[in-house]
């Protein structure tokens, strides 16, 4: 079952402020001169004005449109609660985006006979229990794609259901491009493969649309329209862990060690940007010749996936510990262990949370960092905070595991 929020921005201005209710709204990153219409409300959407939309030009065409500046923590209040409401009805709820999730319910044929109904009372909870303003579509189908495909084909307040019988009778209705993830340049490859309808996607041979398209993409179309499930996968990780013994003799080189600290959190870094995702949560633990343990864990108060984020938040644990126990340093020559360790893990297209915010911006810069990287070699570039006169990690050989090995190809 997907679950897509309608004009979710400005659904949720036109719940919390009782005049806005029926009226145009566009939401707005800024409401200067040369603003952008991030999010019309359904109202606005009817007098046609469209998501990008110049609010120039949007006041041209709707001159009612009242624009409003965007509030990301008020949304991401809505978003936890409606998350809520989901996640009493199903053990595993995704989050897709800021304002859609997909339940997985393979598991629940009996506990739900009729997802109809299912389907009615969420929206209702939603109403009564998140706002009565807002509106939702839902989509119902033996895989995540198509439920998605059903949230966008009635809007709003849809709520429409894909099963095998029907499928041929939704999918003629529609072209190339109505499916999610296909866009124009794909659209001309399956056309150039004979492939010029949803209807003729789905009954192509799995082999033809392979060559097609080149890749296992073609196949994942396949897979896609015959009710297999390729978009939920159940990810690999619950933690990932940055372990280090520490000789004798590096022991004696305190700065070496803060080093190595701030390796270990540039390896975590480095497998939360290949697996696109953030944690909220870090451990670190120290082990010292005197076999006594510093253990602790750190909740972040927003999800991060840079190891200079993890490395500040670790630091200030440190001396926040130092300071109310009076002890020396927690980085010292006793040394023999050092491990950090990331967990609770958000996917990273869901850090629009932070949306408009510094984060995401942040986070691009991050991603074309490792591009970089990838490309022209690991030290092509680097953070200033990993520049050393010593190489902590270099001489790890098999450091991480051959999870990471894998990930670097990637
Ligand atoms: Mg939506």
């Amino acid at each position: 079952m997907f679950v897509d929020m309608n004009s979710f921005f400005a659904s949720c201005e036109q719940q919390m402020n009782y005049y806005l209710r029926g009226r145009p709204v566009g939401v707005c990153v800024y409401t200067g001169e040369n603003g952008c219409v991030i999010a019309p409300s359904i109202e606005a959407k009817q007098r046609g004005v469209k998501t990008g939309m110049r609010l120039r030009e949007a006041m041209q065409l709707c001159p009612e449109l009242v624009p409003l500046e965007s509030r990301p923590e008020r949304y991401r209040e809505f978003h936890i609660r409606i998350m809520e409401v989901l996640r009493r009805y199903a053990e595993e709820v995704i989050p897709k985006s800021i304002d859609e999730a997909v339940m997985d319910l393979r598991t629940y044929k009996l506990v739900y006979p009729d997802l109809i109904v299912l389907a009615r009372q969420i929206k209702k909870d939603i109403r009564e229990q998140v706002g009565e303003w807002l509106r939702c579509s839902i989509g119902i189908a033996p895989n995540a794609f198509l439920a998605k495909l059903g949230t966008e084909l009635q809007k709003p307040d849809g709520l429409v259901m894909i099963t095998p019988e029907n499928i041929d009778q939704v999918l003629a209705g529609l072209s190339l491009t109505d499916l999610p993830g296909i866009g124009e340049r794909m659209a001309q490859r399956l056309r150039k493969g004979g492939i010029h309808t949803p209807l003729e996607l789905r009954h192509a041979s799995p082999y033809h649309l392979r060559r097609v398209c080149q890749s296992i993409v073609g196949l994942h179309w396949h897979y896609r329209l015959n009710f297999a499930e390729v978009d939920i996968m159940d990810h690999p990780y619950k933690t990932m862990q940055a372990m280090r013994q520490i000789s004798a003799a590096q022991r004696q080189r305190i700065q070496s060690l803060h080093d190595l600290l701030v390796a270990l959190c540039m390896t975590l870094e480095r497998r939360m940007v290949s697996q696109k995702v953030c944690c909220r949560e870090v451990a670190v633990q120290f082990t010292y010749t005197y076999t006594r343990q510093w253990h602790q864990v750190i909740r972040l108060p927003k999800p991060v996936q840079e190891g200079t984020w993890l490395l500040q938040a670790i630091r200030q644990r440190m001396e926040h510990f130092v300071r109310t126990h009076h002890c020396e340093p927690l980085i010292n020559d006793q040394l023999t262990a050092m491990g950090v360790s990331v967990s609770d893990f958000v996917p990273e297209e869901l850090v629009p949370l932070s949306l408009f915010e510094e984060p995401l911006r942040r986070q691009n810069l991050l991603r074309a960092v490792y591009d970089i990287k990838d490309r022209f070699g690991p030290d092509k570039l680097i953070k200033a905070v990993e520049l050393s006169d010593v190489q902590p990690m270099k001489d790890a050989i098999g450091f991480g595991s051959v999870k990471d090995l894998h990930a670097r190809k990637t």
